[in-house]
């Protein structure tokens, strides 16, 4: 397809101005550019077109089934994007008087207090714009407990299991620890006595998700927390799954310290594209004086900004994302007490209807009842028709299905996550398992027709390799 600067055509698209009817004004030359923008110049309908070929080749959760793993790819209802365009709100300004930006800041003092009781937490920061960018605030938060008890030198380590999100060492190693890598067990969670000879003085904490990026909830995860409190550590929560477990259990009733939520993934920010998003984290309240700056209170004369006393600073400019908060807030709102637990209900009994129907031919890679999503094996089934984790997923795009997230957990070789979420009905459902089906027996019957897949996209099998290593992002005039 065209590209808009390859339609572009001189002239076009030039006369929506009216007539200039002011005296024109002298800039000074030194600030003038020497050449015109190289912009494209193209008629509005030409423009129209170009955009809606672009976004007839992307495939959204408006299209069909996106069931991506860990990414939590649920429908987000659109009253809440009308929400967060209301004039009240996109009309702000981030400097005006906090007198007049009353609203705005009930907006994130209540989402925090909901959040906040979601969690198990105490007081929560705002700011972090997605949740790696959480995770590095977070453990800040832990590094400034360390610091201010005089242990910071001694305590240089952070716990990870081998089942983690590869934000998660990237994090720790970015606010300045080093990261231990723990085993899983065989049965997917935590190994304890690997554990337990993983911790010492040296410990700062532990991050973990659970359930974990298997889908699989920790039975030991008062064991778990126990054993690094008990060395001196802290514990912090990647709540990236909590759409499995909010409204059910709260990260904070587990032994957690500190936790980020995405609200994007959880609380109906559509995120397919890659942001904005958001990452608030919560804490305990030993940790509040750490947070970010400024936060929220509110007392008689109603809400205002504050420093915390020992705040760590800023992590993002102003509020974060503030209109990914007001999503949050209509969602949370909206759904109410009944509706968060059911929400989260939903997505676990999907998913586990799903696993049930493709257990008999799939692999699973850990066979007992699963959260909110399931990792299957293709392992065995590439050993046998030489069809790999990849081929399925290609041929899934055949069938109008995103695919799933690939290759992760690391710890499962062929491995495909399938996170179908709860919004999807049961219809939906079927007919996916269907599709799975199908493609798994022409792995069997006729795995050709899975090599040369998808025949229907524009671009089938890209260059991974080439793609990432030398990524062409520029377009060239030459
Ligand atoms: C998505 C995810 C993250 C990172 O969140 P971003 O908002 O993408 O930065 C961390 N951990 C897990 C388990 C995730 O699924």
């Amino acid at each position: 397809m065209e590209l808009l600067f390859e339609r572009s055509r001189e002239g076009r698209g030039q006369t929506i101005l009216p007539q200039c009817d002011v005296p024109e004004y002298e800039f000074d030359s030194a600030l003038l550019r020497e050449k015109a923008p190289r912009l494209p110049e193209i008629s509005e309908i030409d423009l129209g077109r170009h955009y809606t070929e672009l976004a007839g080749e992307t495939h959204g959760v408006n299209n069909g089934f996106y069931p991506l793993g860990s990414c939590t790819m649920k429908y987000n209802p659109r009253i809440n994007e009308e929400l967060s365009a209301l004039n009240g709100f996109t009309g702000l300004h981030p400097l005006q008087p906090q007198c007049t930006a009353q609203g705005a800041l009930q907006v994130i003092y209540e989402t925090q207090k909901m959040i906040c009781e979601i969690t198990g937490m105490d007081d929560m920061t705002m700011q972090p714009a997605a949740g790696a960018h959480g995770e590095y605030t977070g453990l800040l938060l832990i590094r400034n407990y360390h610091k201010e008890r005089g242990e910071l030198q001694k305590r240089t380590k952070i716990i990870v299991p081998d089942s983690a999100h590869g934000t998660n060492p990237a994090s720790a190693v970015m606010a300045g620890f080093k990261v231990v890598s723990v085993p899983s067990n065989e049965f997917g969670g935590v190994d304890l006595e690997a554990l337990k000879a993983a911790v010492g003085d040296d410990t700062a904490g532990l991050m973990l998700t659970n359930p974990n990026t298997l889908g699989l909830f920790d039975p030991n995860i008062l064991e778990i927390t126990k054993i690094i409190h008990d060395a001196g550590g802290l514990c912090y929560y990647d709540g990236a799954n909590l759409n499995a477990v909010m409204g059910h259990a709260r990260p904070g009733d587990m032994g957690f310290d500190c936790v980020h939520v995405n609200l994007h993934k959880t609380f109906s920010t559509p995120h397919g594209g890659g942001g904005p998003g958001a990452g608030p984290v919560g804490c305990k309240a030993f940790l509040k004086d750490y947070l970010p700056s400024p936060q929220v209170k509110k007392d008689e004369n109603g809400y205002s900004l504050f420093v915390p006393e020992k705040t760590m600073g800023k992590v993002r400019d102003f509020y974060g994302n503030f209109l990914v908060v007001v999503r949050a807030y209509a969602y949370i709102l909206t759904l109410g007490k009944e509706g968060i637990p059911e929400a989260s209900a939903n997505a676990v009994l999907n998913a586990n209807y799903m696993m049930n129907k493709l257990k008999g031919s799939y692999t699973i890679a850990y066979d007992t009842q699963c959260m909110h999503e399931f990792v299957m094996d293709i392992g065995p089934l590439k050993s046998e028709t030489g069809i790999s984790a990849m081929d399925v997923a290609k041929r899934l795009l055949d069938c109008g299905i995103h695919p799933p997230t690939m290759y992760f957990p690391l710890i499962v070789h062929e491995a495909l996550m399938i996170e179908p979420t709860e919004t999807e009905s049961k219809e939906t459902l079927d007919k996916a398992c269907e599709f799975f089906l199908n493609i798994y027996k022409e792995a069997k019957e006729n795995p050709e027709v899975l090599h040369s897949a998808p025949n229907n996209c524009t671009i089938g099998r890209p260059d991974d390799v080439l793609a990432a290593r030398n990524p062409v992002l520029k377009y060239s005039f030459e």
